[in-house]
């Protein structure tokens, strides 16, 4: 096992990296800008260096100086985290090269799923339905409207190198489909420096729901059952639950979890995954769309964890370290609900930043509650990053009993000083159609409309 991990991230998901570690007695490297001497998972850790100014990109995407800092440290390994530099097969690659461990997936892996046309049809080729869409990138007008013919509008069109749901964009006909393929190219360029676009038939009420997958590369793979990330705004997650519970919607045949499951690890068993991952479906009218894979840890990975009792992270680092897989599928047994809400520093009204100093810091506790975040009183969130501040996670024997013990853990989250959207989380838990279960990935963009 290694002695000790840099981990070149930040926030929540550093100090998530961190526990795990220690509680495997592996050291920890923190690498943090000038912004973020002060967090918290820069003062937990065994070993810190400075490796740039604020900007991620002179920082925390600065690969010569992590891996300058991973070499003065002695350090073994590098866990990337999420976001930042965690899909980036190049970088995955440098760090290999440079003689120290990367704890993920092959950068092969990454790179074929990083580029969605080519994940899309490797999907296809493992026997995995997908959206009905344009099998390449579309170039032109013409190519666009030809496509968009052969699948039916409206389409969505969406850049091959996205990512966190930004820049797609829903065209209805032909004319919006002219206008807006030359903005989203342009905007494909712009934030993922590759102007390649897709095209999607859009689906009109699906449900979001993926697969967490671990495998060791040595022929074990398991899933950790799925996950519910239907509540979503501008395609960005908010909420999160485990098991989903539109499988447990009243009338419904049993079945398609089973198919769901199976699918995603047959599909990861002849790839011949390594690390954690996530396949991502939409859902509607009792038919499965794979949408895409991502090669990484994903935020909400902890309602998975609350249901199976398997620590993710730890699993990464056990087979970056050549060891098998600790748990074999017939050992995971998933036991009850559990909901995960995304606290972001942001007014939960118009979702405005709100970076400043915590004045008041408290978190819930009690059981089955588990809070992963980096705050604490006098800790000033910076304005350059990710809003996500903290993750309140429940667990629940039934998802009753979930929800019940979200309301109350809810409530006795104090964070003074910035906003947040707590207010938001209280107000999605207290509406019957949630508390039924029933919702598609458009019910919060309806639910946040003002009335007319
Ligand atoms: P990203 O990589 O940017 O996160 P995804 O392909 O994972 O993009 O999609 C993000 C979200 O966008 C999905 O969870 C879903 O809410 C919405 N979405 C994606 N594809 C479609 C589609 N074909 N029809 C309707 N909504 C979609």
């Amino acid at each position: 096992m290694f002695e000790k991990v840099l981990i070149a991230n930040r926030g929540e998901i550093a100090l998530r990296i961190h526990r795990a570690c220690h509680e495997m007695g592996i050291k920890t490297v923190a690498v943090h800008s000038t912004a973020d001497a002060q967090a918290m998972h820069v003062r937990l850790a065994d070993e810190t260096v400075c490796i740039g100014p604020p900007p991620a990109r002179a920082s925390y995407l600065n690969v010569v100086a992590i891996l300058s800092a991973a070499t003065i440290t002695g350090a073994d390994a590098i866990h990337p985290g999420l976001g930042f530099l965690a899909e980036n097969a190049d970088f995955a690659a440098a760090v290999e090269e440079t003689g120290f461990t990367f704890i993920g997936p092959s950068p092969e892996h990454i790179r074929l799923m990083g580029d969605k046309v080519r994940a899309k049809a490797e999907a296809t080729r493992l026997g995995i339905p997908v959206v009905p869409g344009s099998a390449d990138a579309v170039r032109n007008i013409a190519e666009a409207e030809r496509a968009a013919r052969a699948i039916g509008y409206p389409v969505l069109l969406k850049a091959s190198a996205g990512g966190g749901g930004r820049g797609m964009k829903l065209a209805h006909d032909a004319a919006a489909l002219a206008q807006l393929l030359p903005l989203a190219q342009a905007e494909a360029k712009a934030g993922f420096g590759d102007d390649s676009v897709y095209l999607e038939r859009y689906l009109d009420r699906p449900r979001h729901i993926e697969v967490q997958v671990l495998g060791d590369g040595q022929g074990g793979i398991i899933h950790l059952g799925e996950r519910d990330c239907s509540l979503q705004r501008s395609h960005q997650k908010l909420l999160e639950e485990a098991p989903s519970p539109a499988f447990d919607l009243p009338g419904l045949e049993p079945g398609p979890r089973e198919r769901l499951l199976a699918l995603a690890v047959g599909a990861l068993q002849e790839l011949g995954y390594k690390s954690a991952g996530t396949m991502e479906f939409l859902y509607q009218d009792d038919a499965f769309y794979f949408i895409e894979m991502n090669t990484r840890l994903q935020v909400e990975h902890p309602v998975s964890e609350m249901i199976s009792g398997v620590d993710i992270v730890q699993e990464q680092l056990r087979v970056a370290a050549g060891l098998p897989l600790r748990h074999r599928q017939s050992d995971i047994a998933p036991r009850g609900h559990a909901i995960e809400c995304r606290i972001n520093a942001e007014s939960p009204e118009d979702f405005r930043p709100s970076p400043g100093r915590v004045t008041e810091y408290h978190a819930p506790g009690g059981p089955g509650v588990r809070v992963d975040s980096a705050l604490y009183q006098g800790y000033e969130v910076p304005p350059y990053y990710d809003s996500l501040v903290a993750k309140l996670i429940v667990h629940g024997a039934t998802r009753e009993e979930c929800v019940m013990r979200l309301r109350r853990a809810l409530a006795e989250y104090v964070i003074g000083g910035i906003e947040t959207t707590i207010p938001l989380h209280q107000r999605i838990v207290d509406e019957p159609e949630f508390r039924r279960g029933e919702y598609d990935i458009h019910w919060l963009e309806r639910f946040l409309k003002p009335a007319p």
